[in-house]
């Protein structure tokens, strides 16, 4: 597995969640004007769900190799919120490539158990 297959799987698992909760947002929004206005909780229920994976996202999608955090460097160019462009091919903060294979990478779990 690479950096990047890494990076876009965690990036697509938090992408997935906001998007629910987006979805439970609107959805809550449309049935308390149209159903019943308890059901107004749902857009509380996904505004949480919203904000946590926004938080996530910010702060722990890093680099494998520096854990320097690239959530900012992964949005640009835009690629919605499943994909890293593959324009991006370097962390900024360390420089190694995202295609390298993440069992290469200082930071990696087995390279900290054999130094
Ligand atoms: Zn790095």
């Amino acid at each position: 597995m690479t950096i990047r297959a890494k990076l876009e799987m965690q990036r697509r698992g938090t992408g997935l969640v906001m998007f629910a909760g987006w979805f439970c947002f609107m959805t809550g929004m449309i049935l308390g004007f149209f159903v019943h206005p308890i059901l107004t909780v749902l857009c509380a229920v996904g505004f949480i769900v919203v904000a946590a994976g926004g938080i996530w996202y910010f702060a722990k999608i890093r680099c494998p190799n520096c854990h320097g955090p690239l959530c900012h460097a992964l949005n640009w160019p835009p690629k919605g919120l499943f994909r890293i462009s593959p324009r991006i091919r370097f962390c900024p903060f360390c420089g190694v490539s995202l295609d390298k294979a993440l069992e290469e990478t200082v930071g990696a779990p087995s390279a900290e158990r054999n130094p």
